[in-house]
């Protein structure tokens, strides 16, 4: 083990001191391929869809599954990041490691938040920040798109028409998916426009189709249910009578189970964010993620 470590760490130093034979590495299908390595498993599905070609191949740094947030990557992380020849992140403080991470690789660095508008985050010790989580509004993963395009774009000139083309392609998927959304929540009575999950990762969703927001902590860094944001949700559950509350796939459902537990409204299921599913679960795209997480909501509330 200890010895598979130090490899990993010869490897490596060897990579940052000969950056351009380490991008050549490659497994023997991706002989050729530029490799774009992303932060989190959402964003390394929405770059495949933009990028697909034989020229290129994205992998993500996290796992399905895995809390994207408070990340720890490992020596093999970065060995793949030297491979790359670009990194991209979403930013707005949603990958508390990546500035570190890539602060000694020659890699370029695509952050998303660079040019989006955020949503700050209103409340507790956070209050004042942006919220990460704008992906889970597909109105805002339209605008995802269109930054990814352009950047890689400009880093790719000859390409641009490729990642334009699908760009498109891919933005139309998403523009049905936001109007089978606002048609829901359109038709769904306004007492029951309610969305309390666990962690305070709805915003642009809320914000974006009209939602009232509730949530136990702000974001998964800082997962942990004080008493007064536990009684404070608990009475609004039972004032507004909302019909179903929800966690997040990368979380414990516990504290949200006390909800239920103290109110009587019902469980409506666990939804993606931080992380898509493994290729056999439901979320295990960006499109698939946004129709699940859509499905879940319109099963509970309506
Ligand atoms: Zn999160």
């Amino acid at each position: 083990m200890r010895k598979k470590f130090l490899l990993l760490i010869l490897v490596y130093l060897i990579c940052l001191f000969s950056t351009t034979a380490c991008k050549r590495i490659s497994t023997k299908n991706e002989t050729k391929k530029e490799l774009v390595l992303a932060s989190f498993t959402v964003l390394a599905d929405i770059i495949e869809n933009i990028a697909k070609n034989d020229d290129f191949v994205v992998r993500s740094i996290t796992k399905p599954g895995i809390e994207v947030h408070g990340y720890k990557p490992t020596p093999s992380d970065l060995i793949n990041a030297s491979e790359a020849f670009v990194f991209v992140d979403n930013g707005f403080g949603f990958e508390i490691w990546s500035e570190k991470f890539v602060s000694n690789l020659q890699v370029k660095k695509i952050t998303i938040a660079d040019d989006l508008g955020p949503i700050f985050i209103s409340e507790d010790t956070y209050k004042g920040k942006p919220n990460p989580h704008a992906w889970i509004s597909p109105k805002r993963g339209i605008l995802y798109v269109d930054i990814i395009v352009e950047s890689l774009s400009e880093l790719r000139p000859s390409k641009r028409e490729l990642f334009e083309k699908n760009g498109e392609t891919y933005k139309n998927e998403l523009s049905k998916i936001d109007q089978d959304f606002s048609l829901f929540i359109n038709n769904l009575e306004k007492d029951k426009r309610y969305l309390v999950s666990c962690e305070g990762a709805f915003s642009y969703l809320a914000n974006d189709y009209g939602l009232n927001e509730v949530y136990l902590w702000p974001v998964n860094a800082e997962s942990q249910i004080t008493p007064k944001r536990m009684a404070r949700t608990i009475s609004l559950v039972k004032e507004k009578n909302v019909p179903a509350v929800f966690c997040e796939s990368t979380v414990s459902n516990e504290s949200q189970m006390v909800v239920v537990n103290e109110t009587g409204t019902k469980f409506g299921g666990n939804l993606y964010v931080d992380s898509l599913s493994v290729d056999s679960g439901p979320a295990n795209s960006y499109l698939e993620m946004l129709k699940h997480n859509l499905e879940i909501i319109k099963r509970g509330l309506e």
